[in-house]
């Protein structure tokens, strides 16, 4: 981890050129590499030397985003994914096999859900959903001798609750597994998970990191923290001989670089979902404005809620940086400089006058994205989450009429203009 502070990392960190070579990180647009001999990349194979050879397992455009984002988190290595998705089931499938178990908050993303409640499930790999609220005493119910992680997310995606975090790790590590935090909505600008006590983090790079909807992509984190050889028992695929590597103990050779390794050679090896370098030039591009952008979007959010607060046809809002909110408390211990520019609100009338208000939007538009410089507004009970039912809405935070708006960077004026003439059509 570099000494700089946030701001710097996201301009300095992951790349730093040497005499004469191109300032920007160039993109590595070849799906292979040359060595010299037969036995110089026979080495790579054997993962006794480290190289790059083909682009399904490491790119140095990849390499270089990745080490960036470990030095925002504060981590001690990480790796790039096509997408959040293909991170969160990564991050899962690192260190659980059929017959294992999960805990999962009960409010996250509607993919994550699917992922987790049906697709590894399939996999025999079941998952227990618990409140993000939950109580000490509840969590510890939840847990069985087979679960292998807590996973959470800093912000839900959409029912924006702020998970306490430390209680959560504190809880995880009493049982001896690791702590899994979606850091996507608050960025690490706003909050490094691992600083409270979570071990791995995750990130859907396609929304604020990005931040101008280029660009889907994914990432994992690992701080490094966790003692896999405490638990061993645990976790036999990072502390017993992998036969496909002529039988290395990852822990053994890896230290505290073992879940990462692991995840490349294994996962990534297998499965195969590596960001495109193009992708990944992208999305360095979108970091290194990230701390200029965030600030703004949290004080568009901020304002634009007070707005909405103030609105005689709006029936409630939400947002977590808001004196009042729910999860007021939590974000100020959290996220003491702004959470992020997601709100949600639903207009009176229900689900139809959501509908209509949107339709009325001029600027703002519907779109299936969050956390990009375009305001946009979405409805999950129609959009993301209409494959669940009532009660699995609920418990997933989202109420039938809450429309999830993304408060963009742009002017605060035109966006309260476009949010007030589009609620006079209701
Ligand atoms: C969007 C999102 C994901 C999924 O990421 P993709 O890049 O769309 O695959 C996961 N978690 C959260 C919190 C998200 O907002």
């Amino acid at each position: 981890m570099s000494d700089y502070r946030i701001e710097t990392k996201c301009i300095q960190s992951g790349y730093t050129p040497k005499n004469g070579e191109p300032r920007v990180i160039p993109i590595y647009q070849s799906t292979t590499f040359k060595y010299e001999n037969s036995d110089a990349m026979g080495k790579l194979f054997d993962l006794e030397d480290s190289g790059y050879f083909y682009t399904r397992l490491q790119n140095p455009t990849n390499d270089a985003v990745a080490a960036k984002i470990c030095d925002m988190e504060g981590g001690v290595a990480a790796m790039l994914t096509s997408s959040g998705q293909a991170a969160n089931f990564y991050a899962i499938m690192n260190i659980a096999e059929a017959g294992d178990h999960i805990i999962c908050s009960s409010a996250v993303y509607g993919g994550t859900y699917n992922l987790y409640a049906h697709t590894i499930r399939k996999m025999g790999i079941s998952a227990t959903f618990v409140d993000p609220d939950a109580s000490e005493d509840e969590l510890n119910a939840a847990f069985q001798e087979n679960t292998k992680a807590v996973v959470g997310e800093t912000i839900a995606n959409p029912g924006l609750n702020v998970l306490d975090i430390e209680k959560f790790a504190k809880v995880a590590h009493a049982h001896g597994v690791p702590l899994i935090i979606d850091n996507t909505f608050a960025t690490p600008i706003n909050c490094r998970p691992f600083e409270w006590g979570a071990d791995i983090v995750t990130h859907s790079t396609t929304k604020y990191m990005d931040g101008h909807a280029t660009a889907v992509g994914g990432c994992i984190v690992d701080s490094g923290n966790f003692d896999w050889d405490a638990h061993a028992d645990k976790f036999p695929g990072l502390t017993t001989p992998d036969e496909t590597y002529h039988g290395l103990v990852y822990t053994e050779r890896f230290g505290k670089g073992a879940y990462i390794t692991k995840a490349t050679s294994q996962m990534m090896r297998d499965l195969g979902s590596i960001q495109s370098p193009q992708n990944a030039f992208l999305l360095n591009l979108g970091l290194e404005t990230l701390h200029l952008r965030m600030p703004r979007h949290c004080e568009n959010a901020v304002n634009a809620a007070k707005f909405l607060q103030a609105h005689d046809k709006v029936a409630w809002v939400n947002c977590p940086s808001l004196e009042g909110d729910k999860y007021y408390d939590l974000a100020q211990k959290y996220m003491p400089n702004g959470t992020c520019g997601v709100i949600t609100f639903g207009v009176k009338g229900g689900r139809d006058a959501c509908v209509k208000m949107m339709d009325a939007l001029k600027m703002i538009a519907i779109v299936t994205h969050v956390a990009d410089s375009r305001s946009c507004v979405l409805h999950p009970a129609s959009h993301t989450h209409r494959q669940m039912n009532e009660q699995e809405l609920l418990e997933a935070g989202v109420q039938p009429d809450l429309i999830r708006f993304s408060v963009g960077t742009e002017n605060i004026e035109d966006i309260i203009d476009d949010l007030k003439q589009a609620l006079e059509c209701v």
